[in-house]
């Protein structure tokens, strides 16, 4: 679609799991929405599961470029097509748990309270969850958070290999759990368990991402246009600068102006950040948000994480999806361990091309050789806010991401801990990658929300302090990140922001 001069009630950037949320349950309400996306639709097509095509020739990944805190340019893991960074997810679809909205006590600092409690967020997680369509077993997982009722569909339970090793981890006293996953494998669904979902786009259309399960059936109200390839450039404020009239756009190298009344970001935790900083004017030097707190771009922060393979020398590991079991014990503090260390769970399972792309120097044969014999892991510690761990603009426009990891001993405690375990559950090599600057996947942080101007860019229901009619709605909010996967909770202040503005905001011609 060309961009229209069609006025909005709503007008979103960036058509991911925050868009695509708010697009959904505003149409269903009646609202009239406009997504603008910079991205397109991603092909299904046979290169989706290919490991060449994905890992070794970025076929799907931003050629963008962006600099560290030192000024070195690197190619982000970052995917800009309709369902956002989601098309590629592994659809892990988890709860933070009551303790992540309290002050948590990690060994390097504290991870502050959020806003609101779990209990206000809970009915939000129900919603999201119904959304998603995740799959889980409630009452399994030793810390979980109260909930009203069974997840939406049963757990998509364990390959053989996988249910071996809950056994054996039980027999230790650990206390495996079914990891709560968003894919359409239930009666008549269309997911055919394949080895490569997470990391991957689902050739079948069968992942739960932002396009299958947002995107799409808000289109399908009729309420909501979609603008493809088309990439904001700035908000456009009034003269007094409270009120967003307007957002640049350029397409096919046009540039245009699209009004509307209320205004979206949702164009993931970095890009966000980039656009408000990159909508400075008179009356907002340092960009929009800024005002008040200096926070916003600050507080980046984007997980420890690292890549496990357990190796058995001769027994291979026949299992197709492993992504189906977590593990939390480790989780939070208790009276052996003084502080909290992260969550262990499933990834999906390696192939040798995929980690020869990462580590050149190793032949391919022998990582393919490792491969077929591992079990493998994503480790996940939480890292802490630091407002000089932060998104700027360099004078050529280019997004610096200054970012120094911290945290770390309490992640290589989780990784060296669980590495003991494999070896006592038979596989004697251990192989980790810790991953770096490029990984951007849980990237959050960058105007998180609270109930102080002075410290947050965002209040609670993720409007700008300083702005009427802005809200950002996307990763960006977190004030913490927590140990565990992002995007459901995306998903639940989504949809806690669009009842917000259908009760409170929208006039009332507008909401259904
Ligand atoms: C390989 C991989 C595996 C992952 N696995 C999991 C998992 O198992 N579980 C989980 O919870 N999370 C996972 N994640 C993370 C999860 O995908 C993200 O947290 C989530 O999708 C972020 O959603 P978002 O709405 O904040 O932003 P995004 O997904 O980044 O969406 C932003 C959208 O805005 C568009 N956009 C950006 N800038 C502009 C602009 N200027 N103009 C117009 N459009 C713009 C982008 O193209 C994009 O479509 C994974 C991510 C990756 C990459
Ligand atoms: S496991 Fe299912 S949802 Fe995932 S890529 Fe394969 S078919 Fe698609």
């Amino acid at each position: 679609m060309a961009v229209t001069d069609k006025f909005y009630d709503v007008v979103i950037v960036g058509a991911g799991v925050g868009g695509g949320a708010m697009a959904n349950r505003l149409a269903n309400a009646g609202a009239r929405v406009l997504v603008v996306e910079r991205g397109n639709y991603l092909p299904r097509e046979a290169d989706n599961w290919s490991v060449k095509a994905v890992f070794h020739d970025k076929k799907y990944t931003t050629q963008e470029l962006w600099r560290d805190k030192s000024g070195n340019a690197f190619n982000p893991s970052t995917f800009y097509f309709v369902g956002g960074n989601s098309k590629f997810f592994g659809a892990a679809t988890v709860r933070f748990r009551k303790e992540d909205f309290e002050v948590l006590e990690h060994e390097a600092g504290v991870s502050p309270a959020w806003p609101i409690s779990y209990e206000d967020f809970a009915p939000y997680y129900d919603e999201a969850e119904r959304l998603m369509g995740t799959h889980g077993t409630a009452g399994e997982d030793p810390i979980e958070p109260p909930r009203s009722g069974p997840y939406p569909h049963p757990a998509i339970g364990h390959e053989p290999e996988i249910e071996a090793i809950a056994k054996k981890l039980r027999s230790k006293g650990v206390q495996p759990f079914s990891l709560p996953i968003a894919i359409d494998r239930h009666e008549g669904g269309k997911c055919i368990r394949c080895a490569t979902c997470d990391g991957f786009a689902c050739k079948l259309g069968a992942k739960n991402d932002a396009e299958v399960r947002l995107v799409g059936p808000a289109l399908k109200t009729g309420l909501v246009d979609l603008v493809l390839d088309t990439k904001v450039l700035r908000f456009l404020t009034d003269t007094s600068g409270k009120k967003v009239t307007g957002i640049e756009v350029e397409q096919d190298d046009q540039k245009n102006t699209i009004h509307g009344d209320i205004f979206i970001s949702a164009a993931g935790a970095i890009n966000s950040a980039a656009l408000l900083l990159r909508s400075a004017n008179q009356k907002h030097p340092n960009g929009l948000g800024n005002n008040s707190s200096d926070q916003l771009g600050r507080n980046y922060m984007a997980h420890n994480n690292t890549a496990m393979m357990a190796i058995h020398p001769f027994r291979k590991n026949g299992v197709t999806f492993q992504k189906s079991l977590c593990i939390n014990d480790f989780y939070l503090s208790n009276n052996v361990r003084p502080y909290p260390l992260g969550n262990v769970q499933g990834l999906g399972k390696l192939q040798g091309g995929m980690l020869s792309a990462n580590v050149p120097f190793i032949p391919e044969w022998l990582m393919d050789h490792f491969a077929k014999r591992s079990v493998d892991w994503w480790i996940m510690s939480e890292d802490l806010p630091d407002p000089e761990n932060r998104i700027t603009l360099d004078s050529d426009g280019t997004i610096r991401v200054s970012y120094t990891s911290n945290n770390l001993k309490a992640h290589q405690e989780l990784v060296k801990h669980w590495g003991k375990i494999m070896r006592s559950l038979g596989y004697p090599l251990i192989l980790t990658q810790k991953m770096d600057i490029t990984v951007s996947m849980h990237q959050c942080g960058t105007a998180r929300f609270g109930t102080d101007p002075a410290t947050s860019v965002l209040d609670q229901y993720s409007r700008v302090w300083d702005l009427d009619n802005l809200y950002v709605v996307d990763a960006s909010f977190l004030p913490s990140s927590t140990g565990f996967n992002p995007s459901l909770t995306i998903v639940a202040q989504a949809v806690r922001v669009s009842e917000h503005l259908i009760a409170n905001v929208l006039r009332s011609t507008t909401a259904a």
